[in-house]
């Protein structure tokens, strides 16, 4: 007879570390994650796959890794639109450059912003901020943040982005970044498949339209993050149904950041059966295990 341990799935599909805005190191991650009793978790850093090999390094038998990035994207009409990519083959050039262009640009993108705060009396530097980033991370508002929480300009994470940081806010700049639609190209060619995180997370700024979804399908979208703690009931309900209309796999998950945020591993999490359909959509099962 087999014995079936009381195995329940938890997939977590999108979570962040020190190589972005996060706060606990890929390791502490990991760790985390098998005390959390996460079975299957992505690493989904800003614009960066720097955290995958300490990630993998600290893996134990329990966890299932997916390796990932979340893509910063901008549509045509100035929308900010984050795609998770997930399963791509890390070693692929052009997926490479995509991500360091976008990085670059986040340098000068954040000497406008402190630029605009300078002029109305707030007063931080280039230096206070990089104080705040951890080596090597993707620079981050979430870094600004920071920084300004050192200041005693605000009190916290939250605040800053309350007050300050909002993507509707005078001190917002946006930096280079692709169409979420050229980075869903890009996520195909590198053999990986492509879930748009928190399409209707209205609260930080203008969002897609449903009828967007039908392009982004078109270029090779295979998933919709519907539950996320950004998306109220409704939002989630017609996240599904545009899922279902469109063939698409539906994931859930934390958006993890550690310390940045209130948001907990394994908050929302993925149907393993979406999972699965989503897994065998990638071009190679690149699933790290130990
Ligand atoms: P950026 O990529 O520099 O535009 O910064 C975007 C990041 O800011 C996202 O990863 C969010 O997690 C983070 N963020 C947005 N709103 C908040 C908030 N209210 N508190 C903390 N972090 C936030
Ligand atoms: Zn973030
Ligand atoms: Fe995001
Ligand atoms: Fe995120």
């Amino acid at each position: 007879m087999k014995i079936r341990t009381s195995v329940i799935d938890m997939i977590d599909l999108h979570a962040h570390t020190t190589a972005s805005d996060g706060t606990d190191s890929p390791s502490a991650l990991v760790n985390k994650a098998l005390s959390a009793g996460i079975s299957t978790l992505a690493i989904t850093d800003h614009d960066s796959t720097s955290g995958w090999a300490e990630a993998v390094t600290a893996l134990r038998p329990s966890l299932s890794l997916v390796l990932g990035a979340e893509i910063s994207t901008l549509t045509l009409d100035g929308i900010s639109v984050h795609m998770l990519g997930l399963l791509f083959d890390g070693e692929d050039k052009s997926m490479q450059n995509m991500l360091a262009e976008s990085r670059d640009t986040r340098i000068p993108r954040m000497r406008k912003m402190i630029e605009l705060l300078a002029a109305d009396g707030i007063n931080i530097s280039l230096a206070d901020v990089m104080a705040a980033t951890p080596v090597g991370a993707t620079l981050g508002r979430p870094h600004l943040a920071d920084a300004l929480v050192r200041n005693k300009v605000v009190a916290s994470r939250d605040e800053a982005f309350l007050e300050l940081l909002h993507n509707d806010s005078k001190y917002y700049v946006t930096h280079a970044a692709p169409t979420p639609e050229d980075a869903i190209r890009q996520i195909n060619q590198a053999g990986g498949v492509a879930v748009i995180a928190h399409p209707f997370a209205s609260r930080r700024g203008e969002v897609i339209s449903a009828a967007t979804f039908t392009n982004l399908v078109s270029a090779g979208l295979h998933g919709i993050e519907v539950n996320h703690r950004d998306h109220s009931q409704v939002e989630r309900e017609q996240l599904a149904e545009i899922a279902d209309q469109l063939g698409l796999v539906k994931t859930g998950s934390s958006d993890y950041h550690g310390q940045g945020k209130l948001n907990e591993l394994g908050e929302n999490l993925t149907d393993p059966d979406q999972w699965a359909r989503l897994e065998s959509l990638a071009s190679a099962r690149r699933v790290v295990t130990k």
